[in-house]
């Protein structure tokens, strides 16, 4: 039983070919378990989502800026002078 070959298949575009790693637990290595899998998909979406946070404070960011710039002109204040 310890001799076993994970059972997870690798696909490689047009290839599949079965994972050459000895298993460890429930006949998966610990890179195919579906917990590890789990946990790899996991952090992806949580690193998806801080980029997408990221992205969008900087388009607020420039959007008020962009805004805070024509309110100043249409003033003739300066951009300092606006807090
Ligand atoms: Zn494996």
């Amino acid at each position: 039983m310890s001799t076993d070959r994970c059972k997870a298949m690798i696909r490689t575009g047009w290839h599949k070919y079965p994972c050459a790693n000895q298993a460890k637990r429930d006949g998966y290595c610990g890179t195919h378990h579906p917990d590890a899998a789990e946990k790899r998909r996991f952090k992806a979406e949580a690193r998806w989502a801080e980029e997408s946070r990221i992205r969008n404070e900087k388009y607020e960011r420039e959007e008020y800026d962009r805004a805070a710039g024509v309110y100043c002109r249409r003033r003739g204040m300066k951009r300092e002078e606006l807090v």
